[in-house]
């Protein structure tokens, strides 16, 4: 496929009510153009989402990042590219005025894949009705999105002092922890931990890139499914498990990704045990968007 030449700035005019920050934080943080590539259920409601970023837009990012994706209402989207016969969003410009939505999806695809291949992927737990679900459902390699980012410190410490070190993740939230499959591999004289939550295992997603990392001596993987009892899988929420851990504050750190409720429940457990945040646990929650701050009602000005 040819690939759309990329352009590597875009101006933008906001009407936000919080134009200020919103700008500030564009500035911040350059605006690249993502192509999708390709698209694949991963479990019965999760879709997996590959993008192109042009490396000449300058994008990097660290495994453990997530991206804020904007893109207008799905309607939108499928009338003009009907209209135009061409893909949905291609023809930028027509979206003038249009409102875009902005919807924000940990990256799964390590920083060493992108750098191979100039690929990043998503991975996007469908909720029945949501918009970004709806958007995504239809998108189709060549079409373009608009990424914001990267944001998010969930980032591995090479130079952490802990001796062991729990990643633990619910759904889509075990993204990052693949992200950084090549550092927890190299980290062969500490003890990672990986946990992940899934409902059953028809929604359980990566298991098979999961029970893989079981191979390095010093990494292991449980998994727990908190609407099923299967043999060989925990049976229950991630939280648990902490009893079982014998935890130390001085040596162990903790990294939280995913369902909010999760994460406030293990925090809570860990801050009474003597964890404290951002020193020895880190934590990236999903905030469920669908509130009105998380429409940014902007609209696109001219590309440059
Ligand atoms: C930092 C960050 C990283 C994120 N990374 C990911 C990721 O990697 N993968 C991913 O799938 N999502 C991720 N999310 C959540 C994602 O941004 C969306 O909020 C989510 O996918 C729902 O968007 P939607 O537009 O489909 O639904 P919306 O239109 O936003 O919501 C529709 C309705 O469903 C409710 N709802 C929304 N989400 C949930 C939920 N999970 N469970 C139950 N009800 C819900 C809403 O309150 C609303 O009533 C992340 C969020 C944050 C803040």
């Amino acid at each position: 496929m040819n690939r759309p030449q990329i352009k590597p700035a875009i101006s933008w005019v906001f009407n936000s009510r919080n134009a200020e920050t919103q700008e500030k934080l564009l500035i911040d943080h350059p605006v690249y153009l993502a192509e999708c590539a390709s698209t694949k259920m991963i479990s019965n409601n999760t879709l997996e989402v590959s993008f192109y970023i042009s490396s000449d837009q300058g994008f990097d990012f660290n495994a453990g990042q997530y991206l804020a994706l904007y893109f207008p209402k799905a309607e939108a989207a499928i009338s003009q590219a009907s209209k135009n016969n061409t893909p949905a969003l291609y023809e930028l410009p027509c979206f003038d005025n249009s409102t875009l939505l902005r919807r924000s999806y940990s990256i799964v695809s390590s920083p060493q894949e992108f750098d191979k291949t100039g690929k990043v992927s998503i991975a996007i737990s469908l909720i029945d009705g949501g918009c970004g679900s709806t958007f995504f459902k239809t998108i189709k390699p060549g079409d373009l999105v608009f990424a914001l980012g990267p944001f998010g410190n969930l980032n591995l410490d090479l130079s952490i002092r802990f001796e062991r070190i729990f990643l633990l993740g619910t759904g889509t939230g075990i993204a990052p922890y693949l992200s950084m499959q090549e550092e927890i591999k190299g980290l062969w004289d500490k003890s990672v931990d990986i946990v992940a939550g899934f409902r059953s295992k028809t929604q359980a997603i990566y298991l098979d890139q999961l029970s893989s990392l079981n191979q390095y001596d010093h990494v292991t993987t449980e998994i727990c499914f908190s609407r099923e009892k299967l043999p060989t899988y925990h049976y229950g929420y991630i939280q648990h498990l902490l009893p079982l851990l014998m935890l130390n504050p001085k040596k162990d750190c903790f990294y939280l990704c995913g369902n909010p409720r999760m994460i406030d429940a293990v925090k809570n457990q860990l801050i009474n045990e003597g964890f404290c945040l951002n020193k020895n646990l880190f934590e990236e929650s999903y905030t469920f968007s669908g509130h009105l701050d998380d429409d940014y009602p902007f609209s696109i000005s001219h590309l440059l």
